[in-house]
């Protein structure tokens, strides 16, 4: 049985049409259900992905974001280890009862698709029906003052953290560092070529310095990314511009061991490809479905949120962050809600490497 507590007045970002803009509307949605928790957000990253949506879109009007920081409104009777007030992080969502989530691999989850782009709850319905609108991307809908989570993707948080800046590890970053320390299992001392340096690049690079790999090459056409990867780990950067397979050689020889290519341009993909040594792996991140074996024992694999379990890999995060070896808050600009036009103008161009909104005092 679902008890719903009533329906609440939020305000949300809107995308009503292709390409947006995204307008802030006032809406109804229903109360939290048992195995839900009401949020009161106080902040929300920009990811890729919203802004790919936001362009491909031309379904029913949604609410997208999906890197969320939050304080818990109303807990569900069912959501076991949060209350009212706690500081939380929202993930991705995934279905808990599938094989690979039972395993204890919830990017595997085989409901994946259905629960983070299907615009629905668990059981398919819509909270945001009343008005006229889908939510729960992701399992959250974060371009908005409230959203409904689920005990599968809220992650707590410390309280003695600016909760606002946390937004972030949900999906980009825990993608890019879980793809090097969970995926790839990159050693000490083994060599990594990162082709884009977004926020996803920008963590790769932090935890390949935080596992000792080296060298740890930098890949991007933007000067300012470039400067910050190095900032941030990466001992070597080639320009995208330049000659990308003459610079790898210069730096490692034939071949590095593992690769990430992250951009989802053909043409990276290509000399991501073509980087790797013998035995090495390339993960791809902006095509998870394209992994192949190649000659020479290399393999290529498709990943999915760094393969985190977000409840887990998260607070390692955090601890990372606190103990200064993961310092994202370098990657960060913060926007006020009502400028989230200029937020995903700004990220298109390329300079801004992470816009969070400010949405709600904390
Ligand atoms: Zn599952
Ligand atoms: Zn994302």
């Amino acid at each position: 049985m679902h008890h719903i507590w009533g329906v609440h007045k939020i305000q949300a970002a809107v995308l009503r049409a292709s390409g947006g803009p995204l307008k802030i509307e006032s809406l109804e949605i229903e109360g939290a259900r048992d195995d839900e928790v009401l949020v009161r957000i106080v902040s929300s990253g920009i990811c890729r992905t919203d802004i790919d949506f936001m362009d491909d879109w031309d379904g029913d009007p949604v609410v997208l974001g999906h890197e969320g920081a939050d304080i818990a409104d109303v807990v569900g009777n069912n959501v076991r280890g949060i209350r009212q007030g706690d500081h939380v992080v929202l993930s991705y969502q995934s279905c808990g009862s599938c094989a690979e989530c039972r395993k204890g691999h919830p990017a595997g989850c085989e409901r994946f698709y259905d629960l983070n782009f299907g615009f629905a709850r668990m059981d398919g319905g819509n909270a945001y029906a009343i008005s006229g609108v889908r939510g729960h991307f992701f399992g959250q809908s974060s371009f908005a003052t409230h959203a409904l989570a689920t005990g599968r993707n809220l992650i707590k948080a410390p309280k003695d953290l600016d909760l606002a800046l946390l937004a972030p590890l949900g999906c980009g970053l825990q993608t890019g560092a879980g793809t090097v320390m969970n995926s790839l299992k990159v050693p000490k001392g083994a060599s990594i070529a990162v082709f884009g340096t977004g926020s996803v690049g920008l963590a790769a690079v932090m935890a390949a310095s935080i596992v000792g790999a080296g060298p740890i090459i930098a890949i991007d056409k933007n000067p300012r990314r470039l400067d910050l990867s190095l900032e941030l780990g990466a001992t070597h950067v080639i320009d995208s511009r330049q000659d990308i397979p003459s610079g790898l050689v210069r730096i490692a020889g034939h071949g590095v061991d593992y690769v990430l290519e992250i951009t989802g341009d053909s043409t990276m993909h290509r000399l991501a490809v073509a980087a790797v040594k013998p035995k090495g792996a390339v993960a791809l991140i902006a095509e998870p479905g394209r992994s192949e074996s190649l000659p020479g024992g290399r393999k290529v694999i498709g990943v999915i949120q760094g393969d985190a379990v977000p409840q887990r890999f998260i607070p390692k995060l955090i601890e990372l962050y606190r103990a200064g070896r993961f310092p994202f808050d370098r990657l960060v600009r913060f926007y006020d809600f009502k400028k989230i036009n200029e937020a995903v103008a700004d990220s298109k161009k390329g300079d801004m490497i992470k816009p969070v909104l400010r949405i709600g005092g904390a």
